[in-house]
């Protein structure tokens, strides 16, 4: 459209590189402003202040900021609520129409819905675009015109249904000359000013923005081969660490399948099927949205859990005596990540060792996982806990032992977060207090002084969890 303006609304697709929304913008618009909400509902929410994800975002947004303005753009940053930022910004700058990628969100969704009202009552328009996913909604339904509940036939006709057109990137730099800096410039607000801090995002290693992302990627592409090997063990390089890049939208999703669709071996068909379970829950989400609150299978809503308090916070500070789980634990207070095979460890504990409601442990990793994601960690919990669509059978529960023995076998990653364990052989490292006393004496640990005695048996606690699935 000649002569009209436009205003590209970021949320969790933080670049500019195969960015639908923005795409759309430039195309149909010669004057592009852009904008990111701090958002103050989401926001207060946060119980701490130094919370990883904001100083993420704050990065990821500085980075975006800066890209822009060498494209000859602007980031506006504005913080408040966005269901009256955006609609006030729109009409402070005249914009004919606000453009944004769709969030699958139960309180996004309502969100936007405020938004659009707003605008639609200014005369605005306000469109969305599919974006953070390969396939949304409606697109992969089973023959009767039913979402899929099941992964393996969602991935079957997700697979059929796959075809260039959908991995194509949106080719933003054909338009960029379209993006306009407004007048009155709205700057990035320091953490502080915000009631949030610095952490330790950055002495861990984790690269937030695009460059990040690449960099991961650019790490990842030679290994996506033996991704399929090497996936399942803690201590070694085996994933892409991609997933707060996946969060944040820092990297489009196209390109990442497309790379694993190109390469088409046994790993990246492996590494693609995940992509397949993101979107795959992301459909969950989006026509079941009783899921965020309560079991996808009804039958599975009653169940009388224990709920003990102190087993909880044992849990949840990694101080269980079972050192994989401990470790786990650890590992995703200290840095906020913890690998898949770990999450799906420590979820199976919590619900079928400890008998405790995977919702506590479903809000614990929400407040404390840097790629916290509203439909995959609620797929993740309620696939351990077997309340889910496609869930573990109730009577598959993990061995924390067997399962240690077998994905740490050295006792490397163990090593790591639980140095207290250093001192016990690789054999004994995975149930201490299974050890001979020699050998536990030998090694210094007293246990129940420098590391817990388990606080349940796992044996007992088996049978425990069967009956109260069975009943
Ligand atoms: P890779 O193995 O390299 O996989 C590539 C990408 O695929 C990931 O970056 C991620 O975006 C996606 N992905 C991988 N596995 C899954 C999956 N099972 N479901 C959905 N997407 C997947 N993932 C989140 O992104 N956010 C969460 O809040 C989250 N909570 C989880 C909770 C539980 C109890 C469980 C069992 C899993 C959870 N997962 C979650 C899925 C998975 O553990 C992480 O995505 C993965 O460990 C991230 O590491 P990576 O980026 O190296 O993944």
């Amino acid at each position: 459209m000649k002569n009209s303006t436009a205003l590209v609304w970021f949320r969790r697709d933080l670049r500019v590189e195969d960015h639908a929304a923005l795409y759309h913008a430039l195309s149909g618009h010669t004057r592009v402003y852009c904008v990111f909400v701090f958002d103050t509902d989401i926001l207060a929410a946060l119980k701490q202040p130094d919370d990883r994800r904001v100083e993420f975002i704050w990065h990821s947004v500085k980075e975006l900021s800066v890209t822009l303005k060498n494209l000859g753009g602007e980031l506006m940053v504005c913080h408040g609520g966005a269901a009256e930022e955006i609609p006030a910004l729109a009409k402070k700058l005249a914009v004919r129409a606000v453009y944004c990628n769709h969030d699958y969100e139960p309180a996004a969704v309502a969100r936007d819905q405020t938004v659009a009202a707003s605008l639609a009552a200014q005369n605005i328009d306000f469109h969305t675009f599919k974006d953070q996913v390969i396939f949304e909604k409606d697109e992969v339904l089973t023959q009767a015109g039913r979402p899929y509940t099941v992964f393996t036939p969602y991935k079957n006709a997700w697979l059929k249904k796959l075809d260039g057109f959908f991995l194509k990137a949106y080719p933003v730099e054909k338009y960029v000359a379209h993006l306009a800096s407004p007048a009155a410039t709205l700057t990035l607000p320091s953490l502080e000013s915000m009631g949030f801090r610095s952490t330790n995002l950055l002495q861990l290693g984790i690269q937030p923005g695009t460059s990040g992302a690449r960099a991961l990627f650019e790490d990842f592409q030679p290994r996506m081969a033996g991704y399929k090997a090497r996936r399942d063990f803690p201590a070694v390089k085996g994933v892409s660490y991609l997933s707060v890049h996946n969060r944040f939208g820092t990297i489009s999703i196209r390109e990442l399948a497309r790379r694993a669709a190109q390469e088409n071996n046994e790993g990246a068909n492996t590494w693609l099927s995940e992509l397949i379970w993101r979107d795959f829950y992301f459909a969950i989400l989006y026509h079941f949205p009783h899921a965020a609150e309560r079991s996808f299978k009804p039958e599975y809503g009653a169940l009388k859990f224990d709920n003990d308090e102190y087993h909880f916070k044992a849990w949840c500070e990694g101080r269980t005596g079972y050192p994989l789980v401990d470790a786990a634990m650890r590992q995703l207070n200290q840095t906020g990540f913890m690998h898949n095979r770990l999450r799906m460890i420590v979820a199976s504990f919590l619900v079928k060792d400890l008998i405790i409601d995977w919702r506590w442990g479903e809000k614990y990793f929400a407040e404390q996982l840097n790629d916290f994601d509203l439909a995959a960690n609620n797929g993740g919990w309620q696939w351990a806990a077997s309340t889910g669509c496609d869930a573990q059978p109730y009577f598959r529960i993990f061995n924390p032992i067997t399962q240690s023995e077998k994905f740490d076998p050295d006792g490397k990653f163990i090593r790591r977060y639980v140095p207290e364990l250093q001192g016990l052989s690789s054999a004994d490292l995975h149930a201490p207090w299974l050890a001979r006393p020699m050998d536990i004496a030998s090694s210094g640990i007293v246990l129940g002084k420098h590391y817990p005695k388990p606080i349940v048996d796992h044996a007992t606690a088996r049978v425990k969890a069967l009956a109260l699935f069975r009943s």
